[in-house]
Order: C-alpha cells, then sequence, then structure tokens
C-alpha cells in the first residue's frame, strides 16, 4: 500500500509528487498517455510557480529551459503599431515544466507509471482502492485526482462540475514552424474586420505556438485546426508574403469553458488543478492555479500522513482552495473581456490580460504650473 496515489502527469500531478516525494512520503503516479506529450499549451509561469519550484529543486532547470523578458509586438490590419515590454513571467512550454518536473521525480526515486488509467474508485475508512483499466487494483492511503478538466476522478465520485461551457471553438492552436519570422517577438496581429492571429516563439524549439481565431464554413460553423487553415489564417491577418507555416507538432482548439467542481473532498480522495476548476486562459492562470493547489495539497497530506495532524487540516485545503478558484474564474473572465475588447484599439494585444495593464496605469501628473 502507498500513501498517496496521483492520478495525472499534468503540472498539478507532478508539483505534488514531488513534494510528497521530497518529504519522504510514498507516492505513484498513475498516467493513462503512453508517454510525455510535446505540446507547448499553457506556456507562462508566474512568479508564484517559480517560489513553488524553488521548494522543490526545480526552479533553477525550468528558468534555464525558459525565456523571460520577451516582447509582445503588436500590428493592426498588418501594420506594426507598438511593442510592449513582457510581465514578469517565465515564458516556457508546458510539457518543458513537465520534464523538469519528471526528472526531478526521478531524481527522489518515483517514475510515472505510463500506459495507466484509473477507471474505478472504492474507498473505506482505512485507504482508497484505485482499479486501473487493466483491471490492477491500487491500494492508497489517499488519491489525488489530477487528471485534468474531463477528470474521471470527479466524475466517478459523481461531483458536479458547475458552470458553462460555450457552444463554440473560441480559438485554434499549435505549435508550427515559421522560417523567416523573427524569433525576438511575440508577435500579435490584429484587424478593423475584428480577427487576429498570435505567434510565441517558444524557448529552446524552433517552433511558435499560435493562437488565432477559428475560421468558420459556409454554415457558420467553426473549422477544425489544420496547416492549410492555419496558413490562411496567417494570409489574411498577419498579410507577410513569403512566410510560410510548416511542421504541426501539436495542433488544437479551445472553447471558453468556465467550472468549478461542486466539492474537491470527498473522504480520502481529493482534486487539484483542472479537475478542479477551469477558466479561460487570458492572464495565463490555468496551469499557474494548479501548481499552487498542488502546493498547498501537498502540505495538507503531509501534515496528516507525517505530521500528526488530524483530517480537518484536508477539509481546511478545500475550503482554501474552493475559494481561490472562485476568485480565478471570476477573475479570468474579467481579463479575457479586457483582452476582447481592447484588441479593437490599434497598438493593444494581450498585455490588457495582465494583473497591472501598463496601458491601464495611471498617466505622470502634470508639472504644476507656476502662478
Ligand atoms: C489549448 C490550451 C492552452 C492553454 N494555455 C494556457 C496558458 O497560456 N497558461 C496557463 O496557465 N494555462 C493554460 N492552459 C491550461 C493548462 O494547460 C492547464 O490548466 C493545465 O494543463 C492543468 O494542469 P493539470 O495537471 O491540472 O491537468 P492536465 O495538464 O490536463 O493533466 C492531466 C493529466 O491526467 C491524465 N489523465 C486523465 N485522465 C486520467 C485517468 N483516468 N487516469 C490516469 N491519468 C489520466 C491526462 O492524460 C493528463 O496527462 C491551456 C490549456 C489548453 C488546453
Amino acid at each position: 500500500m502507498t500513501d498517496v496515489l496521483i492520478a495525472g502527469s499534468g503540472p498539478t500531478g507532478l508539483t505534488l509528487a514531488c513534494d510528497l516525494a521530497r518529504r519522504g512520503i510514498p507516492v505513484r503516479v498513475v498516467e493513462q498517455r503512453e508517454a510525455p506529450h510535446r505540446e507547448s499549451r499553457g506556456k507562462g509561469l508566474r512568479p508564484g510557480s517559480l517560489q513553488v519550484f524553488e521548494e522543490l529543486g526545480v526552479a533553477e532547470r525550468v528558468r534555464a529551459a525558459g525565456r523571460a523578458g520577451l516582447v509582445l509586438r503588436k500590428y493592426f490590419d498588418g501594420e506594426h503599431v507598438t511593442d510592449t515590454p513582457a510581465d514578469d513571467g517565465l515564458l516556457i512550454g508546458q510539457w518543458q515544466i513537465e520534464e523538469a518536473l519528471r526528472d526531478r521525480l526521478a531524481e527522489l526515486g518515483v517514475r510515472v507509471e505510463y500506459g495507466a488509467r484509473l477507471a474505478a474508485i472504492r474507498q473505506d475508512e482505512a485507504g482508497v482502492e484505485a482499479e486501473l483499466a487493466d483491471g490492477s487494483v491500487i491500494r492508497a492511503r489517499y488519491l489525488a485526482g489530477c487528471d485534468g478538466g474531463g477528470s474521471t476522478t470527479r466524475k466517478l465520485l459523481g461531483i458536479p462540475f458547475e458552470g458553462h461551457t460555450a457552444q463554440e471553438e473560441a480559438m485554434v492552436l499549435g505549435d508550427v514552424r515559421a522560417p523567416g519570422l523573427s524569433r525576438e517577438f511575440w508577435h500579435q496581429w490584429f484587424t478593423a474586420e475584428g480577427g487576429g492571429i498570435l505567434l510565441c516563439p517558444m524557448p529552446g524549439t524552433d517552433s511558435f505556438q499560435l493562437q488565432a481565431m477559428p475560421e468558420v464554413d459556409e454554415r457558420g460553423a467553426t473549422r477544425p485546426p489544420s496547416l492549410e487553415g492555419f496558413q490562411r489564417l496567417f494570409d489574411r491577418y498577419a498579410r507577410m508574403p513569403g512566410i510560410e507555416l510548416a511542421d504541426p507538432t501539436w495542433l488544437s482548439s479551445w472553447r471558453i469553458n468556465v467550472r468549478v467542481a461542486a466539492r474537491i473532498r470527498q473522504g480520502r480522495v481529493l482534486l487539484a488543478g483542472d479537475a478542479a476548476h477551469v477558466h479561460p486562459i487570458a492572464g495565463g492562470l490555468g496551469m499557474n492555479t494548479g501548481i499552487e493547489d498542488a502546493a498547498a495539497l501537498g502540505r495538507a497530506l503531509a501534515a496528516v500522513l507525517t505530521g500528526g495532524a488530524g483530517e480537518e487540516v484536508l477539509d481546511a485545503y478545500e475550503t482554501e482552495r474552493l475559494a481561490v478558484a472562485a476568485a480565478v474564474v471570476a477573475d479570468t473572465t474579467q481579463r479575457y473581456e479586457r483582452v476582447v475588447e481592447a484588441v479593437r484599439t490599434p497598438g493593444r494585444g494581450t498585455e490588457a490580460g495582465r494583473d497591472r495593464d501598463p496601458y491601464d496605469l495611471p498617466a505622470k501628473p502634470e508639472p504644476e504650473q507656476e502662478p
């Protein structure tokens, strides 16, 4: 029997695994994928996450793989309008964050178990029995469901995921090469007609993360992402003849999904990360909130398992993190609306979703006139 079984090896599950393992608490991680992915996905680490990584001994390798100080270059109707300095976060692909955490976890003696899908849960006063899709059973004192927005753990427990999901995709995304395009900027093109495309150079690779409003077909339905579609969107919004997008390694689409789990503790099973809350990507808080959930859950489980604390510590985890989730959902919804509104103005871009939008800072007061 292990102390903690973690379902899911995204940023949340891996952060929790590293935190427990460094405290000497026996932990296992099961992951339904057959192997790690290489998708850029959540690409910004906030200072709070870096502080968590500092404690886990991961911050240095993450800083080495990432890039600070990238400039946002804004264009309107194909013309370069302005440049804005980056915020205080670190640009790095999600797969690289996961790789750094996995490497640290291996140093601590734990390896992710791939091709292992959680399929059923039974629990009693003594522990949890997790059944995998292949029929094998793992016994643990606690189970942490870090298995993403479609969380099997949450569904198996019958916990409602309250909120709403938009009918249509709001964005297509992918990782592509764009030979000839400068890698010094996060390029953001918007137009008076209302569409836009963003290409962000991902460190440690020769690809860009592409984000764009999707194409619609003759019936008004959004088209799925494809390299040909990305090129059509690029030509329409960026208007840079000669740049040919190539070699897509990830194609995806995203729709607005704003939901929070009704509970994140049910007996010996706890939820964290996207399994507990999903919200708009503006401000880049999804992955970062999951990393901070994991740090809080690691502290709570350690207090119960090795510190002699009572189960009320796990209730406190639920109260504390559900309040954070509610605040993040409200905050990111507002940030998203701010960005959608701001990009109608030439020279504006994703900085409108930051904590402190440089365009909204009070202007310097006029010097007082001599009487
Ligand atoms: C297109 C896109 C763009 C994004 N952009 C940003 C951004 O800019 N900034 C930001 O902060 N966030 C961003 N996010 C959000 C960010 O990617 C997520 O918030 C983050 O991945 C959540 O981490 P997680 O570990 O909780 O869940 P996930 O990363 O989803 O990991 C869950 C893991 O659980 C595994 N799993 C699922 N079910 C089972 C099962 N039954 N058994 C075992 N394993 C299972 C999955 O395979 C997966 O590996 C983006 C997300 C998407 C999809």
